[in-house]
């Protein structure tokens, strides 16, 4: 350790005692002042006379001098906002008394003990606060749970009045369809019978709004992903709308891409649905021009745009539009519940995606959105190139439609579609296709029917039956009306690509 020379030390002592502005008095035993040294005046102490009692002249060591060994006075007041401390010498039958200024050190430490305080009050009121804070929040998760627990029954309420308003109705639809179906009526009850049948689909559809709704609230909607066919789900669209908007004189069209993949991985049914829900409030809103649906496909998001030109949306309805059950004053009229739009976007949003809308109440309205799909990549394992055989696939049900056309396509064939008898009788004249897979049972005209009319029509090649039954009278039947094969499904897709290619040979 290196030490500090003598004179660093006396420049230090030096400073030191300056700093405390050091001051003594020199007291004999009879109390009288002998002498004195420093800055007595510093101390309020202008008029000190020798041989004088101290006390008579210095107040605050009345009663102090009487000691017998070294006292100090800490923190004394001697006006003035000053501060002393004071230390008592007796030495040699006489006292020094000397006087160091701590005016600085004690507002220090009084403002030290002042923040000390107030700190623990601070960590007092903190603590407090804490307190109520946890009562709250216990409060609050009670409250919630509460509430969870009243959303929970009341949505449960809800679907099981759904479930069971749904059922009768959906009986009401059967039998319509039935009475419907035996074609005996007259145009009076044909009428009343389409009436019956328009008001059940309308609530129908608003039972399952207020299902799907429900469900959403509480997050019980999933999604069941398949190989989907876009390209037919649209097509078939079209054909569902195109009758609705002509009906009231709108044009109305869907555009589809080239590039979309022949197959996407999606949950189909809410797909659909989403697009149902969006083309049906173009049409049901536009009066008159037009309602477009534009699909596009650009890296693995499939992009939708619906158009109209109907009344548009004010700005300020446009924040609420996505909300259930908001619907304009100009809606009242129109049929609807406003779920539509809330449930769309709760699903294009479960379907990894978004759904926005851009209107201006004179330019109509763009509904604009896209959904998270993955493509299926096909590798062609044949050798032999199909392309120039065109097959037509009847079949009522689109998810076999797809699937078949699926295997077909991969194999190279050219691939038409139809959903039922009758479209098939009038694409088979128009397309001449070199064969024909024939579902048996289907709506508006069945497999049986159209073979018997395609035969008659001089249709001459090949025919596979694809049917759900395994009875021996309907395989002789298909036969008789002119099957050339029959298959019963589910339908094993090399059994079916041998019997074509055998077919065809
Ligand atoms: P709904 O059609 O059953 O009323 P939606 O949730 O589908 O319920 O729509 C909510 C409201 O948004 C509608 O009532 C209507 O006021 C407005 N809206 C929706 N689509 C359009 C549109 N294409 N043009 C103008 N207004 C629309």
């Amino acid at each position: 350790m290196t030490h500090i020379p003598a004179s660093v030390v006396g420049y230090i002592q030096s400073m030191w005692m300056a700093e405390m502005i050091l001051t003594y008095l020199h007291i004999d035993v009879q109390g009288r002042l002998i002498d004195w040294g420093g800055y007595p005046q510093h101390y309020g102490l202008t008029t000190l006379t020798k041989n004088k009692l101290i006390v008579e002249q210095v107040d605050f060591l009345d009663g102090f001098l009487d000691i017998t060994h070294t006292e100090v006075l800490q923190y004394l007041n001697i006006g003035g906002n000053r501060c002393i401390n004071v230390h008592i010498v007796p030495l040699d039958g006489s006292i020094y008394v000397l006087l160091f200024d701590v005016t600085d050190e004690h507002d220090k430490q009084q403002k030290m003990q002042q923040q000390v305080n107030e700190l623990s009050i601070l960590t007092y009121r903190q603590s407090q606060l804490l307190q109520e804070l946890e009562a709250t929040r216990k409060k609050l998760s009670e409250e919630k749970g509460q509430l969870e627990q009243a959303i929970k029954l009341k949505s449960d309420f809800i679907a099981t009045l759904s479930h069971e308003l749904r059922t009768p109705l959906t009986s009401i639809m059967g039998y319509t369809k039935l009475l419907d179906d035996a074609k005996q009526a007259s145009d009076y009850e044909t009428n009343y019978l389409d009436s019956v049948k328009k008001n059940a689909n309308h609530l129908l559809s608003l039972i399952d709004n207020v299902l799907d709704q429900t469900k959403l609230e509480i997050g019980q909607i999933e999604l069941h992903p398949n190989n989907c066919n876009v390209k037919q789900m649209l097509e078939d669209l079209k054909s569902l709308f195109l009758p609705i908007a002509q009906d009231k004189k709108l044009l109305f069209d869907i555009k589809i891409p080239n590039n979309l993949p022949a197959q996407l991985v999606i949950d189909e049914l809410r797909f659909r649905q989403i697009l149902i829900n969006l083309i049906t409030n173009g049409i049901k809103f536009t009066a008159k021009g037009f309602v477009e649906l534009k699909i596009t496909w650009q890296s693995n998001k499939l992009y939708f745009i619906v158009t109209d030109s109907g009344p548009g949306i004010s700005s300020e309805s446009q924040q609420k539009i996505f909300t259930a059950f908001h619907r304009e004053s100009t809606a009242n009229t129109l049929p609807g519940a406003g779920l539509g739009l809330a449930i769309s976007y709760h699903l294009v949003e479960l379907m990894g995606g978004q759904l926005s809308v851009e209107s201006s109440p004179q330019f109509g309205s763009n509904f604009t959105g896209f959904i998270s799909a993955d493509s299926i990549q096909f590798t062609n394992t044949s050798n032999i190139n199909h392309t120039n055989i065109k097959i037509l696939l009847v079949d009522d049900s689109i998810d076999l439609r797809s699937l078949i056309e699926l295997y077909l396509e991969n194999e190279g064939y050219a691939v038409i579609t139809a959903s039922n008898g009758l479209e098939a009788v009038k694409l088979t004249l128009q397309t001449k296709p070199d064969i024909i897979l024939m579902d048996m049972q289907m709506p508006v005209l069945d497999g049986y029917n159209a073979v018997q009319q395609l035969r008659a029509k001089k249709f001459n090649k090949p025919i596979i039956a694809l049917s759900g039954s395994n009875i021996e009278h309907d395989r002789n039947y298909a036969f008789k009306v002119g099957c050339n094969e029959y298959m019963t499904k589910p339908v094993d897709p090399e059994n079916l690509l041998n019997a074509i290619s055998q077919i065809i040979q």
